[in-house]
């Protein structure tokens, strides 16, 4: 059986795991919380795997706690992992994983 691209994702970062749960804001996409990485099921599909890639690249990268979203170093954990993310998932979709 083929495998989607969010299994795809969950197979390359086997030290994380992957929740889908339903939280009804429109602004909430999905978090990581240690190797824990939570998915809104409310978001269309494409969107789960630019969340997924997006936490992934925390889970690669930072190591600092960025619940504080005005600090200075978690704005820049935030604009390199929506990045890092938005690279790799163009990747995805041109057929080859990035890394
Ligand atoms: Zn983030």
């Amino acid at each position: 059986m083929e495998m989607s691209d969010l299994e795809k994702i969950e197979d390359q970062h086997p030290e994380l795991k992957f929740y889908m749960i339903d939280v009804p804001n429109p602004h909430y996409h999905g978090h990581i919380d240690g190797n824990n990485v939570y998915i809104n099921e409310n978001q269309p599909e494409l969107d789960w795997l630019v969340t997924a890639l997006h936490e992934c690249v925390h889970s690669d990268y930072d190591y600092g706690d960025l619940s504080d979203g005005t600090r200075f170093s978690t704005k820049i954990a935030e604009r390199w992992a929506i990045r890092e993310s938005r690279r790799e998932y163009n990747a995805m979709l041109n057929g080859k994983l990035a890394n």
